[in-house]
């Protein structure tokens, strides 16, 4: 039973929190919401109806006094929240991008809150570690990609929350790797620029500026009548770059851009990293996934070139939001 006034609660201290037999009962009632969700999903509006502000108008300017039922929080979710949700999981959703939830998801996600495991290193949950690395060795051969990025080998991927902190860790150690180590201690000494195109998703600009190399210092080379990257303007760029006295330091290709899933010349933007000493990063956060496929895999050729990869099982791979991976 639950609770109407704080008195109540302290008058039944052991009953303060949630029981396992209520959660139980209450837990069995929120699975049973979510599977009439997916029953009914085609039924609600794809994107929310409601204006700025009108569902925050609906809930209590101050925090409850009193606890409710679980019965009624769930009313409260049906009538006042529900409105407010634009259904990513429906099968008429178009926008943004996919992020494919699925049930095994769901319930992967119920385990690991209801563990509430900490995983920041190997004693604070050895398992945590060590399935994350054995699935992402896994992936690495699902996907067709070189020993190098298993953990057997130079590589070994982790779990990031999403492709834009894998494109800020990447640019780190991209910058560490340029300045041998120093703009750790000193700051960034040197005129570092990094190159991406004209469609490269915005979270690169973002991590440019987040690390200190300033989007100045970022070059938006053109693409071609794919949108994807054209080698002949980056290679111009750093010439004239080098000329000017900046350092080269950075490219990202795109394997799958988010506006029209272009793919850039991996291979071709691999050689010329090589050549130029410039950390090769590619964004498979869109079609990554796709890479599961032997069949599309002539997409990734020269990926043995890149010094860092992420894609978003996310996306396609009917994995909850969120779970980039990168290696
Ligand atoms: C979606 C997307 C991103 C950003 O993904 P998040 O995981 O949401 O940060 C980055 N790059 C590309 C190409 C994308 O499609």
């Amino acid at each position: 039973m639950y609770f109407k006034n704080l008195n109540q609660l302290k008058l039944e201290k052991n009953n303060y929190h949630m029981s396992a037999d209520q959660f139980r009962e209450e837990g069995k009632k929120v699975i049973d919401w979510i599977a009439d969700y997916y029953e009914n999903i085609e039924k609600y509006p794809v994107l929310s109806q409601v204006k700025p502000g009108e569902i925050k108008a609906l809930l209590p300017e101050n925090a409850p006094q009193n606890g409710e039922s679980m019965e009624k929080m769930m009313n409260d979710i049906d009538r006042l929240i529900m409105p407010g949700i634009t259904h990513w999981q429906s099968p008429n959703f178009y926008a943004f991008f996919p992020s494919n939830t699925s049930f095994p998801s769901i319930l992967g996600d119920l385990i690991s809150s209801g563990l509430g495991v900490q995983g920041m290193i190997w004693a604070t949950s050895p398992a945590a570690t060590e399935l994350e690395t054995r699935v992402l060795d896994w992936l690495t051969e699902m996907m067709g990609m070189p020993e190098k990025f298993k953990s057997t080998s130079t590589g070994g991927g982790v779990i990031q929350d999403t492709a834009s902190t894998s494109a800020l860790t990447a640019i780190i150690a991209a910058r560490e790797r340029a300045t041998k180590f120093q703009s750790n201690k000193t700051g960034i000494q040197q005129k570092l620029v990094a190159y991406i195109s004209t469609q490269t998703h915005s979270s690169l600009e973002k991590a440019i500026k987040i690390v200190g190399i300033g989007s100045e210092n970022l070059r938006l080379i053109e693409v071609d009548e794919k949108f994807a990257m054209r080698t002949d303007l980056l290679e111009e760029q750093i010439q004239k770059d080098k000329t000017a006295g900046l350092k080269p330091f950075f490219i990202c290709a795109a394997l799958g851009t988010t506006s029209s899933n272009a793919i850039d010349p991996i291979e071709k933007i691999g050689k010329i990293a090589q050549k130029e000493n410039c950390w090769f990063h590619i964004d498979a956060a869109m079609s990554g996934t796709a890479m599961l496929c032997p069949e599309f895999r002539h997409f990734q050729a020269g990926i043995e070139l890149a010094d860092s990869y992420c894609f978003n099982p996310h996306k396609w791979m009917f994995t909850n939001f969120d779970c980039d991976v990168f290696g």
